[in-house]
């Protein structure tokens, strides 16, 4: 004999019953069965809603009643094309009651527990009735029998306690004679000593089949359901989860008690002694495995899976006059176990001066209103403070036997925690250390959830979610590099790169699941109007782990926004300047926000592009060098305006040519002035350890004054052509003494300055080509030879090749 239980989804449509019966005739052939059903998928709450409405005296309870009476008699008639009478008068008379039951409710406009119950109770009597019907219908030897016949419980309505001697006496002796093949069993209903109907709790299905397997002490037990079993966590919140093979029977008991809801959890009590196997299965995918609950040890990984309970209120009792007192736990629990009330988890700091412990949500008004009238003698002497009660929080729990064997679990679980900014409310850890809860706002909870999961069950996959600001010529490439490369990076850096929202000036567009990479440039056309303050709200309203914020534009609205991500633990990569060049207190706080909110603030590309220049900076650092130091060609643009200028060329027609090919900023000036090179050697003056402003740096500008002065680029580009003589002498001076002009920035004894310099042959800057920079630090340890890079420092492509490098600095964190 084997007991097959099949839930809400399961037997929630015509199809699912057709293939719930394929499936039952498959066993059959072997051995008998009883099959135990919910009520049609969504039918239970729908009741109960009808029940409320009735009560409420709102006359949609009607419309409520006609949807059940239309889904049920839908079903019938894609089941049995052609029922026969008896079928449909049953079916008339049982819906003709609940419409009784319901109409009665209104008119006295109550419903108790008792009622509820009745109410409750039509669902699992409905389905089970119809699918035994069909069963008949195609000739199968199927017997439909109540359980409130078997099952017999106290009158506690709504969650009644099993009475087993009775039950299982029932049980045993109605099946002694049953030689059908198949037996239907209603999930979840039950009867009173007294005969009135009760329920088993929401999800007692499962229990029904599980007291069934145990009274008939019956091989194996199966909970056909709508996922492939147990899962690492809910697949519904956590896309990565995968069902677990292998689970002892404690492991399923704290996963489904901390809210793994695909396991009712008193279900695993009555065959755990019995050693009875639960299999957890899938009905719409019968070939999967599924997972097996049993009292097998296992060899698997020490963490099983991760939980959650939502709407979670935290009490917290504490006051001076509890220390050292006893009693007060006693008097206190004993007030909520009055109340009815269920404690979910409990904490108490070893002074004893606070106990804090978590609640449903719904009950905290009640807790509050007891505790506080039971304690009122103490609070009125300030013995003790009123109780503190802290709503919409939630708890994930982390689960597994062989934890307790492993150092450093939790470690691990607050570490992930606490870098993605997850706030720990309160910590409870089972003696048994098979358990270890975290209390954390709900607004957290799918975060958290996927925070963990990617810790201990994802072999070291991270997932990276990246939001870009500024798409122009450098976002766009770094778009379109992540698009090639994502494959190649989950592949081989185990990293999975999504981009969850983009933004130009004009407009945004988001994607918690990821935007499309082929499409995203029409799409953004028809996104929402872009505003930073919007784009910083949404960013943190989804939050995801791992988040990283792209700065690819040359905004100061933008870098002034950085310190709100890195206060959220959202990681910041910039190609702007500015945040690192403005004043030293607000680059100094960025950093320190870095360091404190434990998210990355990188910056590669705000010297030589995508050469990596910070990166070897502070790896000299911190590896214990000092700089001495530093000589730098670091303005692709100018080294691509003197390597293109000559006697035979026009300065303004070289620097516009500059402009067109995208190696200036969007005014030249800033790059001709020597302020964009000023301001790369103050960001590695300041990363070398240095306090300095723009102010400090020295530079003599070779523009001419009316170069200086222009008040627009129009203006500009026109006097250059004004001051081409200017220009040509210094050409002409550097060609005589047989130099090559550079623009070279220098950092030496602790100050800096930018000019235009007259290189001599043999000297390194002296062929250098194109828009390429060169850095050369000398340190402590590189005394004579100077360690030199040098390569491309300008252009789109190296500059998003920088930027995608920080990035996945961060992935490998
Ligand atoms: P049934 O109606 O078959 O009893 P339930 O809805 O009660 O099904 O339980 C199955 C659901 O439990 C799944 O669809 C899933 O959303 C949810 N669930 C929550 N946590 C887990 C988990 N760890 N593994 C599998 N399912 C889970
Ligand atoms: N139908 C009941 C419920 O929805 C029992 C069950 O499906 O297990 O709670
Ligand atoms: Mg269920």
């Amino acid at each position: 004999m084997n007991v097959l239980k099949f839930g809400g989804t399961s037997v929630g449509s015509s199809k699912n019953i057709k293939q719930v019966i394929t499936i039952l005739q498959d066993y059959s052939e072997k051995e008998q069965l009883i099959c135990v059903v919910s009520a049609i998928g969504g039918i239970t709450n729908k009741l109960l809603k009808a029940g409320e409405l009735a009560q409420n005296k709102d006359e949609s309870y009607l419309s409520k009643f006609k949807e059940i009476k239309e889904i049920h008699f839908n079903i019938i008639s894609e089941l049995i094309p052609n029922p026969k009478e008896s079928v449909l008068d049953y079916l008339e008379s049982k819906l003709h009651a609940l419409k009784n039951l319901l109409d009665g409710i209104y008119l006295i406009n109550e419903l108790s527990p008792k009622t509820s119950d009745k109410l409750v109770s039509f669902g699992e009597t409905l389905s089970s009735y119809i699918i035994a019907e069909t069963m008949k219908q195609q000739g199968i030897n199927v017997v439909r029998k109540n359980s409130q016949d078997l099952i017999t419980t106290n009158s506690n309505f709504g969650h009644a306690q099993v009475n087993y001697p009775v039950t299982n006496n029932n049980i045993q002796f109605y099946f002694k004679d049953a030689n059908q093949k198949i037996t239907i069993l209603p999930g979840f209903v039950s009867k009173s000593l007294d005969n009135e109907i009760t329920t088993l709790g929401r999800g007692g299905s499962d229990f029904t089949a599980a007291i069934v397997a145990a009274a008939l002490k019956v091989n194996r037990l199966e909970i056909w359901t709508d996922v492939s079993g147990m899962y690492t966590a809910n697949p519904k919140l956590v896309k990565q989860a995968y069902p677990i093979k292998n689970l002892s029977y404690q492991e399923a008991m704290e996963l489904s008690h901390f809210g793994a809801k695909v396991l009712y959890p008193p279900t695993v009590q009555p065959v755990l002694s019995l050693n009875i196997p639960i299999h957890i299965k899938n009905t719409l995918q019968p070939d999967a495995e599924g997972t097996v609950i049993s009292n097998e040890i296992t060899n698997g990984k020490a963490a099983k899976g991760i939980s959650n309970i939502d709407d979670i209120a935290l009490l917290t009792l504490q006051g001076n006059g509890m220390v050292g007192i006893p009693g007060f736990s006693k008097r206190l629990f004993e007030t909520l176990a009055q109340e009815k009330i269920n404690i979910i988890l409990i904490t108490q700091a070893s002074s004893e001066h606070s106990i804090c412990f978590g609640i449903d949500q719904n009950d905290s008004f009640k807790a509050e209103q007891a505790i506080n009238e039971s304690f009122q003698n103490e609070i009125a002497l300030h013995k003790i403070d009123p109780i503190l009660v802290e709503n919409n929080l939630a708890i994930v729990a982390l689960i597994g036997d062989n934890m307790k064997n492993h150092q450093g679990i939790s470690g691990r679980m607050f570490s992930a925690l606490g870098k993605n900014n997850i706030n720990i409310r309160a910590i409870a850890q089972g003696a048994s250390e098979k358990n270890i809860s975290t209390v954390i706002a709900q607004k957290d909870v799918k975060k958290a959830l996927n925070t963990i999961h990617e810790r201990f069950f994802e072999d070291q996959n991270k997932q990276l979610n990246v939001f870009i600001t500024g798409v122009g010529n450098v976002g766009e490439r770094l778009v379109e590099q992540i698009k090639l490369q994502k494959k190649y990076l989950k592949e081989h850096l185990k990293i999975n790169l999504r981009i969850i929202g983009l933004a130009n000036s004009r407009k945004m567009i988001f994607n918690d699941s990821g935007l499309s990479l082929k499409s995203w440039k029409t799409d953004l056309e028809s996104g929402e109007n872009t505003s930073l303050k919007a784009f910083l709200e949404r960013v943190k309203e989804l939050n995801l782990r791992n988040s990283i914020f792209v700065d690819v534009t040359a905004n100061s609205d933008v870098a002034n926004i950085y310190s709100d991500y890195l206060r959220e633990s959202i990681a910041v990569v910039a190609c702007n300047k500015i945040a690192c060049s403005n004043d030293f207190e607000s680059y100094k706080q960025l950093k320190e926000f870095s360091k404190k909110y434990n998210a990355s603030f990188l910056f590669e590309t705000n010297v030589g592009a995508g050469l990596p220049i910070i990166d070897t900076l502070r790896n000299l650092m911190a590896s214990g060098d000092k700089i001495t130091t530093i000589q730098a060609v670091l303005s692709g643009s100018l080294n691509f305006v003197f390597n293109n200028f000559n006697d035979q060329t026009k300065f303004h027609d070289v620097v516009k040519q500059a402009q067109k090919e995208g190696y200036t900023e969007p005014d030249p000036r800033i790059d001709l002035s020597g302020v964009d090179v000023a301001r790369k050697i103050l960001i590695l003056a300041r990363e070398s350890g240095l306090k300095m402003d723009l102010e400090d740096i020295e530079n003599h500008s070779f523009l001419t004054k009316a170069n200086l002065e222009s008040d627009s680029v129009d203006d500009f580009y026109q006097t250059l052509i004004t001051d081409e003589a200017h220009f040509q002498n210094l050409y002409a001076s550097a060609k005589q003494n047989k130099c090559q002009l550079k623009y070279v920035a220098e950092l030496k004894d602790g100050k800096a300055k930018v000019g235009l310099k007259e290189i001599p042959v043999g000297h390194p800057f002296y062929n250098l080509e194109g828009k390429d920079n060169i850095v050369m630090f000398y340190t402590e340890r590189y005394t004579e030879q100077p360690m030199i890079i040098k390569g491309a420092g300008a252009g789109a492509d190296v500059t998003a090749s920088g930027l995608f490098a920080d990035i996945i600095r961060i992935g490998n964190n």
